[in-house]
C-alpha cells in the first residue's frame, strides 16, 4: 500500500514523508514546490510536482499507485497572510481540499488524515482547550480548516470514507537526525524567527503584543516537536487501516509557553543576547492556546518522546545553520 502524501516537500509533510518510509511504507508525494523544496523530497518518495487541487492529476496518481490513504498537509499557514488577503487560504485550504476530497471518494481512498489547527478554536475561553469545545475560529486560516472538518464528516457519514483531523498546536524543530527541519525562506513562525535572530540571520525579532491577560503579557503557546506530530500520524494510519472510527484530536503537550519564555529559552541554548523589540499586536492572534491533549494519548496510544523546548530550540539551530551552510 502507498500513501500519498500532499505538501510532502514542505516542513511537515516533508518529516512525515521520512517517518512513512522508515516504517516501511510507499510514498507518493504531491507538491506544487509553491513554498516547498524538491531536495527535500526523500529520494526514496515519488515527487510529482502538482497541485492537489487538480483532480486529473490526482485520480491519475490514485490509478496509477496502490494509493489506500491521503496525508493531506499542502496549505497555507500564516495567520496575518490570511487576514490580509482570506480568499486565497478559502481556495487554496478549503476549495481545493473539497476537491482533493471528491477524488478520494472516486477512488475509493478510505483513510484520510488531515492537517487540522488549533486555530480552529479561536479565543477559547478555558486553557488547555478540549475537542468537544464549541468551535469558533477568530482568523481566516482558522475558518478555511475548520470547513474541511465539516466536510469530512459529512463524507465520512455519506460515503464511509474514514478520517483523522489531527488539529497542530505550534510546530517546531527538526528531525533529531538532521535530514530535514523548517526551511522556508520567509520565516513568520517565533521559534524559527528567533533561531535565526540567534545567529545573525536577521537583525532581531520583534514581540507582537506584551498586553495581553497572560503571566508576562505575551501569547501562550503549546510548542510540539515534529518527529513527536508526525509519530500521531503514523498512529492515526494505523488506527484507521485496523479499521478504527474517525477521530479527531488534537496534538500538543498540554504545557503553555509565552513568547518571552521561548525567547529567552533560545538565548540561552545559543548563548546570543539577540535585539527584542516590544511591538503592537498581530491581527489574528489569540491570547493562549494550549491543547487539551488526552485524547490523542488514549484513542491513539501516543507518547512523545522530545517535549523539551531546549531540546527542540537546539534542532531548530542546528536546522538553521545547515540550511545556511546548504544556500551559502
Ligand atoms: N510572534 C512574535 N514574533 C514573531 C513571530 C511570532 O511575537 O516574530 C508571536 C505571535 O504573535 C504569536 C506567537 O509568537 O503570539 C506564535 O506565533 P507563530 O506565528 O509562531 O504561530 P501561530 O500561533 O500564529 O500559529
Amino acid at each position: 500500500m502507498t500513501v500519498l502524501v500532499t505538501g510532502g516537500a514542505g516542513y511537515i509533510g516533508g518529516h512525515m514523508a521520512l517517518a512513512l518510509l522508515d516504517a516501511g511504507e510507499e510514498v507518493v508525494v504531491l507538491d506544487n514546490l509553491s513554498t516547498g523544496f524538491r531536495w527535500a523530497v526523500p529520494p526514496e518518495a515519488k515527487l510529482v510536482v502538482g497541485d492537489f487541487g487538480d483532480a486529473a492529476l490526482v485520480d491519475q496518481i490514485i490509478a496509477g499507485h496502490k494509493i489506500d490513504a491521503i496525508a493531506h498537509f499542502a496549505a497555507k499557514i500564516v495567520v496575518p497572510e490570511s487576514v490580509a488577503d482570506p480568499l486565497s487560504y478559502y481556495l487554496n485550504n478549503t476549495a481545493k481540499a473539497r476537491n482533493l476530497l471528491e477524488c478520494a471518494v472516486r477512488n475509493e481512498v478510505r483513510h484520510f488524515i488531515f492537517s487540522s489547527t488549533a486555530a480552529v478554536y479561536g479565543e477559547p475561553s478555558v486553557n488547555p482547550v478540549f475537542e468537544t469545545v464549541p468551535l469558533a475560529p477568530i482568523n481566516p486560516y482558522g475558518r478555511s480548516k475548520l470547513m474541511v472538518e465539516w466536510m469530512l464528516q459529512d463524507v465520512a457519514a455519506a460515503h464511509g470514507l474514514r478520517f483523522a483531523a489531527l488539529r497542530y498546536f505550534n510546530v517546531a524543530g527538526a528531525d533529531p537526525q538532521g535530514r530535514l527541519g523548517q526551511s522556508s525562506p520567509v520565516a513568520t513562525h517565533l521559534i524559527k524567527v528567533a533561531v535565526q535572530a540567534a545567529l545573525g540571520h536577521r537583525a532581531g525579532l520583534d514581540v507582537f503584543g506584551t498586553d495581553y491577560p497572560t503571566k508576562d503579557g505575551s501569547c501562550i503557546r503549546d510548542y510540539i516537536q515534529v518527529t513527536d506530530l508526525v509519530d500521531a500520524h503514523l498512529l492515526a494510519l494505523r488506527h484507521l487501516r485496523a479499521g478504527g472510527e474517525s477521530l479527531t484530536c488534537n496534538c500538543g503537550y498540554g504545557r503553555g509557553l509565552s513568547v518571552l519564555e521561548v525567547i529567552d529559552v533560545v538565548k540561552k541554548v545559543s548563548g546570543v543576547d539577540f535585539e527584542v523589540r516590544r511591538k503592537g499586536r498581530r491581527a489574528g492572534d489569540p491570547a493562549s492556546l494550549v491543547a487539551g491533549a488526552e485524547r490523542i494519548r488514549t484513542e491513539l496510544g501516543w507518547s512523545p518522546k522530545h517535549d523539551d523546548l531546549n531540546e527542540i530550540v537546539r534542532q531548530a539551530l542546528d536546522w538553521e545553520r545547515r540550511l545556511h551552510n546548504r544556500k551559502a
